[in-house]
């Protein structure tokens, strides 16, 4: 029946630039906080990134995305770039290496 469809209400929580990350090691170098609460701004590329939707996911595919490496690497003032192996899941029995290794490349 029409009109008995309930509306769906969009509640969007917009996600606000926290503090906390400016403490931790693979952002403290490069974050500090953007125009506003809803932007981060990376200090090696020099770019607003938007953190509304997405948090700190954004500045996770920030610290991977081309330009940032590329500027990273061009700016040895910055420091260097270091591979961030993250490993994931348990130790294989057999070969007794983690199953998962996850490479983030950052600066530091
Ligand atoms: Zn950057």
């Amino acid at each position: 029946m029409k009109g008995l469809v309930p509306q769906r209400k969009k509640i969007k929580y917009n996600q606000v630039f926290k503090n906390s990350w400016t403490e931790e090691e693979q952002f403290k170098k490069w974050i500090k906080q953007g125009k506003d609460e809803y932007f981060a701004m990376c200090r090696v590329c020099n770019k607003d990134i938007s953190i509304k939707s997405t948090g700190r996911l954004a500045l996770v595919r920030h610290q991977d995305s081309a330009m940032h490496i590329k500027l990273c690497r061009s700016q040895k003032k910055q420091g260097t770039l270091t591979d961030m192996v993250v490993f994931k899941g348990g130790p294989n029995q057999e070969t007794g290496y983690p199953r998962f290794i996850q490479i983030y490349k950052y600066c530091v």
